[in-house]
C-alpha cells in the first residue's frame, strides 16, 4: 500500500471522460488500499477524485493553503485536511507525503506541479515514479512535444523514458506499483 500524490484540474474539463476516468482512478486507489494525497479542493476533478476514494472506503488527505480554503472550497469530508501557509508549503507537503505521483488532466496549476515533481526527479532530489493519465488524448500533444524536446537535444532520452503514461487508470497504477516494487 502506497501514498499517491495526484495533480489534477480544479475544473471538470469539457469531455465527460475526464470525470469518468478520475472517478475510476479514485475507486481503484481505494480498492488497492492506497492513500490519496492531493490539493484538498472539493471542486472540479480534484473533488471528484476525493469523493470517489472516500465512497470506496479509502483514505484521502488534502493539503490546502489558508488563502485557498474559500476560493477552491476545501473538501471537509476527507480523512485529513492539512492546512498550510502558502503554495510552496503545499507542494512540499504533498510531495513529502507521497511515494509516487500521478498527473491527470488539468490547467496550469497541474502542469506546474507536474513539471516540478519531474524536474526534481531528474535532479536526483527524489526517486518517486511519475505517471501521466492520458485520458481522451489530453496529454498526447504534450507527450509528443517532450519527444521532440529529446530530438532537439534539450532532454535526454532516459529522462523522457522515466515518465510513465497510460490511458487507463488501472494500467497506470499497475505500472507505478511495479516501479515502486523495484525501488522498495
Ligand atoms: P489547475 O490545474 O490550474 O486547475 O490547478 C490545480 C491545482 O493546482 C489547484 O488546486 C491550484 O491551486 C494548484 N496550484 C496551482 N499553482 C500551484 C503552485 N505553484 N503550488 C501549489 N499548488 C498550485
Amino acid at each position: 500500500m502506497s501514498r499517491f500524490c495526484v495533480y489534477l484540474g480544479s475544473r471538470d474539463g469539457r469531455d465527460p471522460q475526464f470525470l469518468e476516468a478520475t472517478r475510476r482512478l479514485g475507486a481503484e486507489l481505494a480498492r488497492r488500499g492506497h492513500t490519496l494525497v492531493y490539493g484538498g479542493a472539493r471542486i472540479g476533478l480534484m473533488g471528484a477524485l476525493a469523493d470517489a476514494v472516500m465512497a470506496e472506503g479509502g483514505e484521502a488527505v488534502g493539503v490546502m493553503p489558508d488563502h485557498l480554503v474559500e476560493r477552491e472550497q476545501a473538501h471537509h469530508g476527507l480523512s485529513e485536511l492539512i492546512r498550510v501557509r502558502n503554495m510552496h508549503e503545499r507542494k512540499a507537503n504533498m510531495a513529502a507525503h507521497a511515494d509516487a505521483f500521478i498527473v491527470l488532466p488539468g490547467g496550469i496549476g497541474t502542469l506546474e506541479e507536474f513539471f516540478e515533481a519531474w524536474t526534481w526527479h531528474y535532479l536526483g532530489l527524489h526517486d518517486k515514479p511519475i505517471g501521466v493519465l492520458d485520458t481522451a488524448g489530453f496529454y498526447a500533444p504534450l507527450l509528443a512535444f517532450l519527444d521532440s524536446t529529446v530530438e532537439h537535444g534539450f532532454l535526454n532520452g532516459r529522462t523522457r523514458a522515466e515518465l510513465i503514461d497510460a490511458t487507463e487508470p488501472a494500467v497506470l497504477l499497475d505500472a507505478l506499483e511495479a516501479q515502486l516494487a523495484t525501488t522498495a
